[in-house]
């Protein structure tokens, strides 16, 4: 887009020049990335392939995702909805501040839903033009118009509302700061689980974001975020529990949420889950695969599976029951290992004779 305006042409007239077999402004540019543009841009502005590559979206491959989706959703990627070359959705995030300097440009992470603040300027993102409403569409920013952050729609200076954009909270700012330090870093520290790939990391973290956003855990998202001076958000009208489509206002609310709760894990996580009734079966709905540093933890603290006595422990109360001349039956097996009889017998009667085989008794 700056290589447009530096040659005053429209974005379309530039790249069907250089590419006129690709379809580029009817597609998301940032997610395809289609290798020709990367290639001929890098050959032409005197970058590397990879510091190129680096600008696209498809560049947070096992970073933020495990794999971008070529046709369809990709996790934590705003989706622009488009419509010819006309961006939809509110999927163009940005910072004012940070548009406010003389060479702008729009960052890739904004484009991230679980990015929802700047840590260097401490504000809330925008996700639209502050003066008409309208999704960011700089692509569609006409040359003459003199700066390239202005809405193609009503023209205004998207950086001129710097000083009436909400700041985040000390809270807020933290949480922003945890999550894309893990993504510039490519790994957490985790206690008890060691080192965690970020894509996997923020796997299980989204994975408690949509259980907070379900009805089960909505009680949950209301409480911990109660005093943070977030903006209102009507849950019900909110039925989707994807993130990525969700407004910047139900995002903010739910990833901060999140956070307070992984913050000291697992106690912490494992307190909340508990406090609020949230249950291993509503981590894995819908088939849902938990990482393994979080389905350890979830597994020992938060499922509660009904536990069956073993052939083992059987047959060691038989043992010890013939050692000390006990009589020896299905209920007083189990009454001595403190549990009820089991409604069969089979069990007992392995163990019966794997204690009677091993150590036969005395005739
Ligand atoms: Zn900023
Ligand atoms: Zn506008």
């Amino acid at each position: 887009m700056r290589l447009t305006r530096a040659y005053a042409t429209v974005p379309h007239t530039f790249t069907r020049k250089l590419w006129p077999d690709l379809a580029v402004w009817n597609r998301d540019l940032d997610r395809l990335a289609p290798p020709e543009i990367i290639r001929d841009l890098a050959q032409h502005t005197g970058v590397s392939i990879q510091r190129a590559f680096g600008t696209t979206l498809r560049a947070y491959e096992g970073i933020v995702f495990e794999a971008l989706i070529q046709n369809g959703m990709t996790p934590w990627i705003l989706p622009l909805q488009i419509w010819h070359r006309l961006h939809l959705r509110h999927g163009q995030q940005y910072c004012p501040a940070c548009l406010d300097c003389d060479d702008p440009y729009f960052r890739r992470r904004w484009r991230l839903s679980l990015v929802t603040g700047c840590t260097e300027h401490g504000l809330v993102l925008l996700d639209r033009c502050v003066h008409c409403g309208a999704p960011i569409n700089f692509h569609r920013a006409a040359y003459w118009i003199p700066r390239f952050t202005s809405c193609h729609k009503c023209g205004e200076d998207l950086a001129s509302t710097v000083q009436k954009t909400t700041k985040l909270d000390l809270q807020e700012l933290r949480a922003q700061r945890h999550l894309q330090y893990t993504i510039s870093r490519g790994f957490v520290d985790l206690p008890d689980a060691g080192p965690v790939y970020s894509h996997l990391y923020l796997l299980g973290y989204r994975a408690f974001c949509r259980v907070l956003m379900s009805s089960r855990g909505r009680c949950a998202l209301v409480d911990l975020t109660r005093d943070h001076d977030l903006p209102a958000v009507d849950m019900k009208n909110h039925v989707e529990e994807n993130l990525d489509f969700a407004p910047i206002a139900l995002r903010r609310h739910v990833l901060l949420a999140a956070w307070k709760a992984f913050r000291s894990w697992p106690d912490g996580f494992i307190e909340v889950c508990h406090r609020y009734g949230l249950r291993g079966s509503d981590f894995r709905r819908d088939g849902q695969i938990l990482p393994y540093w979080m389905h350890f933890v979830v597994q020992r603290n938060i499922d509660r599976p009904f536990y069956c006595t073993n052939v083992e422990e059987l047959t060691a109360a038989i043992r010890y029951m013939d050692s000390h001349d006990i009589r020896v039956t299905p209920r007083s097996a189990y009454h001595l290992l403190g549990r009820a009889s089991a409604k069969t017998v089979d069990r007992y009667l392995e163990a019966l004779q794997a204690a009677r085989v091993a150590h036969p008794r005395d005739a």
